[in-house]
């Protein structure tokens, strides 16, 4: 326990509130594009399926979207839909002008292959980074659109620490959606990056070392408590349902929370953590996306 850390409460960053006004603030951003150049941003969602989670996930994306001011166009299409009707609806998405931005939903059904359908959306209009085009031009510092949830995480570190620069950063994950663009807006921010998987040896050896861990693992609470520096700003990516006795479940991250909290000089909870953010973020890329396929420049 580190005796310098400020009280518990002033260690938890409360990633809902900072969600919440990163919304407001677009929200005021999308009515000045309207006033200004008569545009409304629309975000196009595609849901293949009925998978729960994400019918949830697609609803939440559709009320927020609204909520700020931005079009919301939902697609669904049937659990056995094939390939080439996914494509056609995302080549008709590409062409439209009135959807600036377009995510399809994942995971999808086994018959369809998420790559083929992530490489052809339109780079310019991916808003959830994951295109090729987008990937590389995060690693080469081009501009390009940055996938949700380690957008939402590099938002929180800033909020908290402010500049990066020479920070000893760990990402424990190396996953294309999360590990890989996180360890390289790090780097970006002048971050000493370290990038840990199932194959690194002593992994809390590595985690020591940093004064800021990312974990994104999908393993519950696997970063322990004494893994984390006295003072160290802790971002928990996972989301894990876990056993909560009485036949109900419960969230958890990856990291072993009420340990960290002890170590940590600030830490995001599960839920209300990073969580909040990724939608935020979503609507962040989409009116980035707006502006940017009309040459606008927002103040
Ligand atoms: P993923 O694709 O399964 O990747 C997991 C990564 O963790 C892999 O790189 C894997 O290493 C590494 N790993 C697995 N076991 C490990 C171990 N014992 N030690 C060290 N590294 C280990 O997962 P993901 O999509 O990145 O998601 C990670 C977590 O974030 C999940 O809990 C997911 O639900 C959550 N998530 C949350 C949000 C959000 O909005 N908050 C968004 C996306 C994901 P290898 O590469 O060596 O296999």
């Amino acid at each position: 326990m580190n005796d310098a850390s400020p009280p518990a409460n002033g260690r938890i960053i409360d990633g809902r509130a900072f969600a919440a006004g990163l919304r407001r603030r677009i929200a005021d951003q999308v009515r000045t594009l309207q006033a200004k150049h008569g545009v409304t941003p629309g975000l196009a969602v595609v849901l293949v399926g009925d998978n729960p989670a994400s019918r949830v996930y697609v609803k939440n994306k559709g009320e927020q979207t609204k909520e700020s001011g931005m079009a919301s166009f939902e697609h669904k299409l049937p659990a056995a839909a094939g390939q080439a009707e996914l494509l056609a609806l995302v080549d008709r998405l590409n062409t439209d002008p009135a959807v600036n931005g377009i995510l399809v939903q994942l995971p999808l059904p086994r018959q369809i292959d998420p790559q083929a359908v992530i490489d052809a959306i339109d780079p310019a209009k991916d808003v959830d980074g994951f295109h090729v085009v987008n990937a590389g031009r995060l690693a080469t510092g081009g501009q390009g659109l940055v996938p949700c949830t380690p957008l939402g995480c590099l938002l929180l570190l800033k909020d908290r620490l402010g500049d990066l620069t020479g920070r000893r950063a760990i990402v424990v994950g190396r996953s294309n959606i999360v590990g890989k663009p996180m360890a390289q807006l790090l780097l970006n921010e002048n971050c000493t990056v370290t990038i840990a998987h199932s194959r690194t040896r002593d992994l809390a050896a590595e985690c020591r070392r940093a004064e800021i861990v990312v974990a994104a693992v999908g393993k519950p609470e696997m970063v322990r408590g004494d893994w984390i520096a006295p003072g160290a700003t802790v971002i928990d990516v996972g989301i894990n349902r876990v056993d909560a006795g009485n036949g109900k479940t419960r969230l958890v991250g990856d990291v072993a929370y009420a340990e960290a909290v002890r170590h940590a000089g600030a830490i995001t909870p599960v839920p209300g953590g990073v969580g909040p953010m990724t939608i935020a973020c979503l609507l962040q890329n989409t009116l980035t996306a707006a502006c940017r396929q009309r040459g606008i420049v927002l103040p």
